[in-house]
C-alpha cells in the first residue's frame, strides 16, 4: 500500500488520515426519534466494530432522541444535516463530527452566499470541538457546478474544492471530504483527481446506493481496489440494502476489503465495465419513507432477474431526500413515499403507484425498454 499523505484530523477518540488506520464506519437506518430501536442498532456497529456511527438528524423530534441516544452510549456520533444545515448547532454538542451537503447547502436560504453558510458552519464546528465532512454526492451535485462544468465528474471535484478552499481560508483544518457515486468507476476518477489536487486533505470512500449484497459488495471492492492501495481514502463506509438487524454487514464487509488489499489479495478486474442489468439502491436511513423498502429492493432484483442479459440500470431509493435526485440517472428509478412509489424513466414521472401495484407496472416498462 502506498503511504497516504493527508493531514490527520480529530474526530472524538479517532484520529483519521496520516498514517493511522482506516477508519471503518455506518449510518443507522432505524427512525431517529424511535430511540430504543435507533440505541439497538449504535450497539450493533459498535459490536461489528463500527469506529463512527451516523445519525441521521431532520427536525427538533431528532433532534430530542439525539440527546437521549448520547445519554446512552459513548460511541464516536456523526450526524448528517442533509437539507437541514441549520441543525448544526444543536446537533454540534452531542456528537463528533457533522456532515453536510454543498448540493443542498445551496438549496437553502439562497439569499445567502455559501461562503457566508460554510463560515457559519465552521464557527459551530469549532465552538464545539467537532469535525465536519464536505459530502458531495453525484446525484445532488451543487447546481452552479453542474452549469459550469458538462462533465460530471469535473463538476463533483470542483464542488469539493470550492469548500476545502472556504475551509482554508477560514483556518478550519479538522475537515474531511467524500466524493460519492452509486457508479464504482466515477468514485474512483473524481476520488484520483481531487487526490490529485489536494493529496492533504483526508478523504471518506464510499459507493453510494451500491445495492444488495453480493453486487453492493463487489461495487464496493472494486472502488476500493483501486483507490486503497494507492493511499488514497482514511476513512470507509460500504453502503449495503439488508434489513436493519443485518447492518453490522457493512462493517464486516469494509474490513475484509481492507484487509484483503492490505494483505496483497486483490479479486476485482482493473477496469469495471457496466454491462447487463444493474441495480442500485439505497442503504436506507432514518429517512426511509416506509419500512417495505428494503423488502421492495429484494423484490425488484428477483423480478427483474430476467433482465440480467440487457443493459439497464434500475435506482430504488429510499425517500425524497436523494429519491428524486439519484435516480435521474437510472433507466427506470424508484423512490419511495411513505403510501407509494414514484417510478421514472430518466428524468420524467411516469406516475405513483402503491406498494402493491409497482412490481408489475415496473415490470411493464422493463419490458418496454427490452423490446426497444
Ligand atoms: S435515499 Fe433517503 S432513505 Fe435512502 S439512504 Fe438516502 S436519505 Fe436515507
Amino acid at each position: 500500500m502506498q503511504a497516504r499523505q493527508t493531514r490527520d484530523i480529530q474526530v472524538g477518540r479517532h484520529r483519521i488520515g496520516g498514517d493511522n488506520p482506516i477508519a471503518v464506519q455506518s449510518m443507522t437506518a432505524t427512525r431517529t426519534h424511535d430511540v430504543p430501536a435507533t440505541l439497538r442498532q449504535v450497539r450493533i456497529l459498535e459490536q461489528a466494530g463500527s469506529d463512527l456511527i451516523r445519525i441521521a438528524v431532520d427536525n427538533k423530534r431528532d433532534l430530542e432522541a439525539l440527546r437521549e441516544i448520547r445519554e446512552q452510549t459513548d460511541a464516536d456520533l456523526v450526524v448528517d444535516l442533509q437539507e437541514n444545515f441549520h441543525l448544526a448547532e444543536d446537533v454540534a454538542p452531542f456528537v463528533q463530527k457533522f456532515r453536510y451537503n454543498p448540493g443542498h447547502l445551496h438549496h437553502k436560504d439562497r439569499d445567502q452566499s455559501i461562503e457566508d453558510k460554510v463560515t457559519w458552519l465552521a464557527e459551530v464546528a469549532e465552538r464545539e470541538n467537532c469535525a465536519i465532512r464536505v459530502g458531495v454526492n453525484g446525484g445532488s451535485v451543487d447546481p452552479r457546478m453542474k452549469a459550469r462544468y458538462s462533465d460530471d465528474e469535473e463538476a463533483l471535484v470542483a464542488s469539493a474544492l470550492e469548500h476545502c478552499e472556504i475551509l482554508d481560508r477560514l483556518g478550519f483544518t479538522n475537515y474531511l471530504v467524500s466524493l460519492k457515486d452509486s457508479n464504482p468507476n466515477k468514485v474512483i476518477q473524481t476520488n484520483r483527481r481531487f487526490a490529485t489536487e489536494r493529496p492533504d486533505v483526508p478523504l471518506h470512500l464510499g459507493v453510494t446506493e451500491a445495492g444488495m449484497p453480493p453486487d453492493g459488495v463487489i461495487k464496493t471492492r472494486i472502488a476500493f481496489e483501486q483507490l486503497l492501495p494507492h493511499g488514497i481514502g482514511d476513512t470507509v463506509r460500504v453502503s449495503l440494502t439488508v434489513p436493519f438487524d443485518d447492518k453490522g454487514q457493512e462493517i464486516a464487509v469494509a474490513r475484509e476489503i481492507i484487509a484483503d488489499i492490505e494483505d496483497g489479495r486483490f479479486r476485482s478486474v482493473p477496469v469495471f465495465d457496466n454491462v447487463g442489468l444493474n441495480i442500485i439502491s439505497c442503504p436506507s436511513c432514518s429517512r426511509v419513507e416506509n419500512e417495505k423498502f428494503v423488502e421492495l429492493a429484494q423484490d425488484v432484483r428477483e423480478m427483474s432477474r430476467y433482465a440480467q442479459e440487457h443493459n439497464i440500470t434500475i435506482a430504488v431509493m429510499g425517500c425524497r431526500v436523494n429519491g428524486p435526485g439519484e435516480t435521474d440517472d437510472a433507466d427506470l428509478g424508484l423512490w419511495c413515499a411513505p403510501t407509494v412509489v414514484n417510478l421514472k424513466k430518466k428524468e420524467q414521472l411516469i406516475g405513483t403507484f402503491s406498494y402493491e401495484e409497482i412490481l408489475p407496472r415496473l415490470k411493464q416498462e422493463l419490458d418496454l425498454l427490452i423490446a426497444d
